[in-house]
């Protein structure tokens, strides 16, 4: 059964997140939060909302249907893997997304009105367009920010999301933005980086640069070791910017002509079972390729069934796209 129409309708802007048009359009219906709109489309929470609401979504709000196509994240098991589809990218590993905990940027929600896709990423923890760090929680209630919420522009508490000072990002961060967004094709401007360590990424997938990232700075020192299921637990905004910066240093240490000794190092730093797995099962065969040459050339480890074994250290770097 469709839903009833809403009154005021309106089309997705083509970089709006799902969840937030889905808000937005709640309340420029004064509704006040999402209770009703989820009635009409049957499901408890906001989480739900997948490809089989498309269409339902698309009538309640007197939407362009091919737009809100677009803004569907789409879900699949493969071969045990749960990829998802977002805004036409693929996306291997779940927790590389935060589609269900939202953070955001209050000059573009000053600027724009609208909740945009690149802060459902991970590793997106800053607005390249206003080189502001994003937040994800509240800076007058402390919680972090939910979807079940009364206003797209106001915290549970009722502060105002676009009213807070903002603190300028970091170059790392901003440079992981960019690069998601570019991929995203939300801004087709995005200068490419010239930093040595942002070459790796050229010509990898959004998934294979983002799990390469991942790989390098997910741990925080070569004492920590990566739990089972830390890899796959949602991180925070801060815990991903520090990440991001690990690994805009390692990568570049790598790109630029490790010594044996600087090697040995970023061996214990590197997360090398992520960067295993990407060299194996990486989407793309440039993603498989770069993960492999790392792991070989620039760390001089060879990955024999599933363990490491110490090989030549003496090789030459020759790291694709370096
Ligand atoms: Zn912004
Ligand atoms: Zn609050």
């Amino acid at each position: 059964m469709m839903p009833t129409r809403v009154l005021v309708s309106g089309d997705p802007f083509p970089d709006e997140s799902l969840h937030g048009f889905v808000l937005r359009m709640a309340g420029r219906n004064r509704m006040a939060g999402l209770k009703w709109v989820l009635d009409q489309l049957g499901r408890r929470s906001i989480a739900q909302l997948g490809e089989a609401d498309e269409s339902k979504i698309a009538y309640l709000f007197g939407a362009d249907p091919h737009a809100v196509e677009r803004l569907i994240v789409r879900g699949r098991w493969i071969d045990g893997m749960q990829v998802h589809w977002i805004h036409g990218q693929e996306v291997t590993r779940p927790y590389l997304l935060r589609t269900a905990r939202p953070q955001w940027c209050p000059r573009c929600l000053a600027e724009f009105g609208y909740a945009r896709v690149p802060w459902d990423f991970q590793l997106v923890t800053a607005c390249h367009i206003h080189g502001a760090k994003l937040l994800e929680r509240c800076p007058s209630c402390s919680r972090p920010l939910r979807w079940q919420r009364r206003s797209l522009l106001a915290c549970t508490c009722g502060a105002s999301l676009q009213n807070v000072s903002c603190t300028p990002a970091g170059d790392a961060e901003l440079a992981v933005a960019g690069w998601i967004n570019a991929h995203l094709a939300c801004d087709s401007t995005n200068d490419p980086g010239t930093a040595s360590w942002q070459s790796l990424l050229e010509g990898l997938s959004l998934d294979g640069g983002m799990r390469l990232v991942y790989a390098a700075g997910l741990r925080r020192d070569a004492g920590h070791r990566v739990g089972p299921g830390e890899a796959r637990a949602g991180l925070t905004t801060l815990e991903c910017r520090l990440a991001c910066e690990r690994a805009a240093e390692r990568l570049g240490r790598l790109a630029s002509m490790a010594s044996d000794e600087d090697r040995t190092h970023l061996r214990q730093l590197v997360h090398l079972p992520a960067l295993l797995a990407l060299s194996q099962d990486g989407a793309t065969a440039a993603d498989r390729q770069l993960a492999r040459s790392m792991l070989e050339v620039g760390l001089g480890v060879a990955p024999t069934h599933g363990r490491f074994a110490s090989r030549s250290q003496s090789a030459q770097l020759a790291l694709p796209g370096v």
